[in-house]
């Protein structure tokens, strides 16, 4: 790769899990990209984090997986105090638990490694859009006291969520604070307990040193009032039955912060892309948010790819990343509203029952189809009602591209693509009357017998055909 010196094809402002991920990817497409990170370690991710198992699949795509191993402990699970009054032991969530800053810099060299320019500690402190020139945009960047100016094609803003974007919230205010104890007790599992108008979590940061964070609503806070933060904390956690002992510890110093969920409209505009906490960040119970930022990193490096290298393409690609901006936006607001609905159920309280919403989703979950394999060959098929075919934006050998999809009424996503198989493009084939063994027949001729029969057993049992209607023949 080429490098002139003050110009990128990309520019990442924030060099978080989100920053660092999309700069390795785009790095590894084969683009030139500056990262420029601030560098300061933020106090309130300096503590202990929780990442989920379903890291670990992005953690090998980011080269990672081997040295997060090595270096942080696996979870021996959550201990839950949630919906009764049973604390009981979840370990089918076996995540890691992170410090930060390493996890971090981990992925920061990763991107290093695959040919990105780390810039820091530094900050840009402007960026002007020029139409029409060959590198639009200049920002002028602040580096151990000396200024200077970038010019790239694009710019990614992976700021955090102080990006400082005008965001719609997702669920009422929520603050968080948290602080590191010299506690022995805490083992490897993490805890999550629910109280009356608060929630608590807390986990091991290393050997020795435990962090414990409260949760709650600030227009009923104490805070306000001017309390010192450590004291409100230190109040906040005597309402804890699984983390009063760690109140004999010591302590260090208590630090506030918005823990609240928010979204921007659009993570989109001209020749710009936002990605992780600048686009959406995700309520802190969900132990999701490292997870969040390293997918919607890999999926805008696709659309960057899509940018430089398919200009053609720029439809697809951003109809890509918008869909799963506001699927990851709707998941984060169901998922929210579940989790604090039982504990409405159980407290009663204003605090959790602003943030539950409706409590009729079962009756809203499709019924499921007793899995018959296959249709029977005698049986006519047509698309079962409900199911459309359209089209929608999909991802091959990294770039985005428009496709023929299946949509099914109550199906959160289009779906075009089943293992590999483009199931959108055979149920283009679909004509109503067509038995099951035509349709075989038909798709094998480009696909090969076997995939054709896993291709027909998926859209039965998916409720994408149905028996023919008496009536429709
Ligand atoms: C209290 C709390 C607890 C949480 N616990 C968990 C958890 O257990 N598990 C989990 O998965 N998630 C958790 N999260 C969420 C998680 O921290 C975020 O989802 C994650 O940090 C998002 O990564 P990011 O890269 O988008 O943003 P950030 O991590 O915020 O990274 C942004 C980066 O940009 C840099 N930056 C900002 N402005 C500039 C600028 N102008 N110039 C240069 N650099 C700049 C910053 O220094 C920072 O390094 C928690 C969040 C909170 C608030």
């Amino acid at each position: 790769m080429r490098v002139t010196p003050g110009v990128a094809d990309v520019l990442v402002i924030g060099g978080g899990p989100a920053g660092a991920t999309t700069a390795l990817r785009v790095a590894q497409l084969g683009h030139t990209v500056i990262v420029v990170e601030r560098g300061a370690v933020d106090r309130q991710y300096s503590s202990a984090q929780s990442i989920a198992p379903g890291v670990v699949p992005l953690l090998n795509l980011c080269g990672i997986a081997e040295k997060v191993e090595a270096e942080f402990a696996r979870s021996d699970g959550v201990m839950l105090l949630w919906a009764d009054e049973h604390a009981r032991m979840a370990s089918d969530n076996k995540g890691f638990h992170i410090a930060r800053p390493a996890f971090d810099s981990a992925l920061r060299n990763s991107a290093v490694q695959a040919g990105a320019i780390m810039l820091a500690p530094a900050v840009v402190v402007s960026a002007e859009r020029i139409a029409g020139a060959a590198y639009p945009w200049t920002s002028r960047v602040l580096l151990g006291g000396t200024s200077f100016q970038l010019r790239t094609k694009l710019i990614v803003d992976a700021s955090g969520k102080r990006s400082g974007r005008i965001r719609t919230r997702i669920s009422p205010p929520l603050i968080a604070l948290i602080g590191d104890w010299r506690c022995t007790a805490m083992g490897q599992c993490s805890i999550v307990e629910a109280a009356n108008d608060c929630w608590f979590w807390a986990g091991p940061l290393r050997e020795g040193i435990a962090t414990a964070a409260v949760f709650f609503d600030p227009r009923a806070s104490k805070l306000a009032r001017g309390q010192p933060i450590s004291d409100v904390y230190r109040w906040l956690l005597k309402r804890s039955r699984l983390l009063g002992h760690i109140l004999e510890a010591e302590m260090g110093t208590a630090v506030a912060c918005d823990a609240s969920s928010r979204y921007v409209n659009d993570p989109i505009e001209l020749d710009l892309l936002r990605v992780g906490e600048a686009a959406i960040s995700l309520d802190p119970l969900s132990s999701q948010g490292v997870q969040m930022a390293l997918t919607s990193a890999l999926q805008a490096a696709v659309v960057i790819n899509t940018w430089l290298r398919q200009p053609s393409h720029l439809a697809a690609a951003n109809t890509f990343y918008r869909d799963r901006h506001y699927e990851a936006i709707q998941r984060s607001f169901d998922n929210t509203r579940a989790n604090y609905s039982e504990a409405a159920r159980r407290f009663g309280t204003e605090f959790w029952r602003c943030r539950s919403g409706s409590e009729d989703r079962a009756s809203a979950e499709t019924t499921l189809r007793t899995p018959i394999p296959l249709p029977p060959p005698s049986v006519r098929l047509e698309l079962a009602k409900g199911v459309r075919i359209d089209r929608t934006a999909v991802v091959r050998d990294e770039l985005a591209e428009f496709a023929p999809a299946i949509v099914m009424t109550g199906s959160a996503r289009p779906v075009s693509y089943v293992d590999g198989v483009p199931v959108g493009e055979l149920a283009l084939r679909i004509a109503p009357g067509i038995s099951g063994v035509e349709l075989v027949r038909a798709w094998s001729e480009v696909l090969g017998k076997s995939a054709a029969i896993k291709a027909l057993a998926w859209m039965w049992q998916a409720g994408v055909i149905a028996a023919l209607d008496s009536r429709n023949a």
